[in-house]
Formats: structure tokens, sequence, C-alpha cells
């Protein structure tokens, strides 16, 4: 006899990108910023390791919150922060969809973890391919669309998208958004890599939440901060479900480091912008077809040989990149933009392997 629950037996995990022990692994897998958090941000939360690590932090993150309503132009009522900006979609999961009967609506391909969030909750999955092109598709070719739900109870955007890189202009997000009755949450990961944003949309309507995150952008994966921008009423429901002191206390000194060196990180996203348009013209002149990227990383079909060889071919050269099996991106890598030196080691390991 199991002392498991049948649905708990029943799910298949997350499955997070290779973190390998080995040394000396270039790691262009998992979106990581090749740049460390800034000198100011490491001192201040060194400088907290001290006696008062017996303590318990804040339990709102409200000096965090505070700064991050500031940053935004909202009030602090306004913001809920979370171990990570996925603790907080799988909190809206628990605040907004109704088990075995609602819906989470999202597009395929997207963040693999909303499939995930959606049979925890054994909530009912509604999956709606994007076009070839991984563009977003207009209301009307939504409503063409026999799958599309604008009742649906939870929709999840990646905006940019997530594998494919394809950044989405506002208008049309806030197309989208005055179509759905049902909430919409806009995952920001990606965000400052790209040329817009719709945290706009989180302050005009009364049914958008958008998604940001300290790991990608702030290069503070390993401290996990996350946080959403809404509405008053939403953000009441999330802090409802949310356990007592969800977000710990290194991670809310060292983002609120982080929001007062913003100069030091803008910098970095430049650098990385400019870095992913070199790349993406060095591999077209070895044959790679790359979809625009607005993100920090870029989805890419390589020449010659299966992209899942390549995965590899690049491993054996001590390079990691990520390949997913999914049907609609098999053909191609998706691969982190790192730091010059990475990139240009990838660039002589590329034609090494065209060579081989
Ligand atoms: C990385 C990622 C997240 C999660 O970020 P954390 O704040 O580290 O939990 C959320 N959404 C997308 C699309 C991501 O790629």
């Amino acid at each position: 006899m199991s002392r498991i629950r049948k649905h708990v037996e029943r799910l298949l995990p997350y499955v997070p990108g290779e973190q390998p022990k080995a040394r000396g692994l270039i790691k262009l897998n998992t979106n990581e910023n090749p740049y460390p958090p800034s000198p100011k941000v490491l001192a201040a939360t060194q400088a907290a390791v001290d006696d008062r690590l017996r303590l318990y932090p804040n339990p709102t993150a409200k000096g965090l919150r505070t700064r991050l309503a500031k940053l935004h132009g909202v009030q602090p009522e306004n913001v809920i922060v979370g171990n990570g900006s996925d603790e907080l979609l799988a909190l809206a999961t628990r605040a907004f969809v109704e088990p075995a009967r609602d819906c989470v609506q999202y597009f395929t391909p997207s963040y693999s973890l909303y499939p995930v969030l959606t049979d925890i909750h054994n909530a009912r999955r509604r999956e709606v391919p994007l076009p070839v092109d991984f563009s977003l598709p207009t209301v009307q070719e939504l409503r063409s669309f026999k799958r599309w739900d604008f009742k649906a109870a939870l929709t999840f955007v990646t905006t940019p998208n997530a594998p494919s890189g394809r950044g989405y202009a506002t208008a049309n997000l806030e197309q989208l958004c005055r179509a759905q009755q049902g909430i919409v949450i806009l995952d920001e990961a990606y965000v400052d890599f790209a040329q817009e944003n719709a945290m706009a949309l989180a302050t005009q309507y009364d049914h958008v939440l958008v998604s940001r995150t300290f790991s990608k952008a702030y290069s503070l994966c390993f401290q996990r901060i996350g946080y959403f921008v809404g509405p008053a009423k939403l953000i009441e429901a999330l802090d409802k479900v949310r356990d007592s002191y969800n977000v710990n206390g290194l991670g809310q000194v060292a983002a609120e480091a982080t929001l007062k060196q913003l100069t030091y990180y803008r910098a970095n996203f430049r650098k990385i912008i400019e870095l992913r348009k070199r790349t993406v013209e060095k591999l077209a002149a070895l044959g790679f077809q790359t979809l625009p990227s607005a993100t920090n990383f870029i989805l890419t079909k390589p020449p010659r040989f299966a992209a899942r060889t390549w995965l590899k071919r690049l491993r054996e050269r001590k390079i990691l990149v990520r390949w997913f099996s999914d049907s609609r991106v098999k053909d191609y890598l998706r691969i982190t933009i790192g730091s010059e030196r990475e990139m240009t080691t990838l660039h002589r390991e590329v034609k090494a392997v065209l060579k081989g």
C-alpha cells in the first residue's frame, strides 16, 4: 500500500538544466549571467553574515518591496516578493485556480515549469501552440484557434518568450490582456535584455500581474529572489497563500543592495545585448540560423549535424548548451550569451566541430 497520494505518485517533476560539478566547463545552458554581482552587492551580503542569522528575516520583505515599488512607480501593496519567481508562479495557481475544474493556459513552447505547476495543482492544462516563428498570435488569430480559452482562470505568457528568445510588443500583449477574462501573468524573466517591457499593464488592469526575477539579469540565481507587480487585491490574495518567511534574509539584503547599483547592471545588459548580436553574426557565417532574440540566450538551428549531436560534440569540448526534445524545438540549440571569452571559445569549438 502506498502512503503517497495517487495524484502525487503520477507527477513528473520539473527537469532543471544541468549544474555540473566538474570545473572548467563553459556553462551556456541555464541562462545565468556571466557577470558577477556588483562588488557592493557582494560586500553588503557578506556584511550581513553575522549574529543576525539566528533571527527571522522581515516576513514581508518590507524594505525590498518598498524599493521595488519606488522603482516601478507603484505602492508596496502592489508588490509581492518570492523565493524566486518560480515560487510566485506556483502561488498563483494556488490562489487563482480551482483544482480539477479550472484550466491554466499557456503557449507552447514556453517555460516548461507551467505544466508542472498545473499538474501539481491538479488543474487542467490548456496548451496552445505558438506559430512556427514563435510570434505572439493576435487576438483575431486566437479567436480562430479553437483551443484558446478567453475565460481561462490563469494564463501565463513568457515575454520575451523562452526558449525561442522572441520579444513581444507591449501593444500586442495589451490586446491579449484586454481579451482575457481570467488572470494573465506576464512572465518577464528576460525583459532587461529586450527593447520594451509591459510593466504598465500591471498597473492599468485589475487582472494582470507582471513577474520579474533577480536571477537572470541581476546575477542572483543563487539567492532566489523574484517578485510580482500588480493590483493590490491580487497581491493580497497571493500573500495569504505564501509561507510566513518565504524570502530568506540574505536574499533580501542582496536584492536591496542590487537596486542601489542599477548602473552597474545596466552596463552588463548592454554588453550582453551587443555580444548577442556579434554571436548571431559569427554563427550565421558558419551556417547557423538563429531566431531574433530579445533575451540573454539564442535559439539557433545548427548546420551539418542534428542539434542533439551538436549538444554531445560541444559537451566533449567542455561547452554545455541546452537542447529540448520537444518536436517544435528539437532542431535547435539554446545557447546562453556568456562572457566575451566564453563566446570566443564557443566560436572556436564550433569551427572545430564543423571541421571534424
Ligand atoms: C528562469 C525563469 C524563471 C524563474 O526565475 P527564478 O526567479 O529564478 O525562480 C521564470 N520564468 C522564466 C521564463 C524563466 O526562464
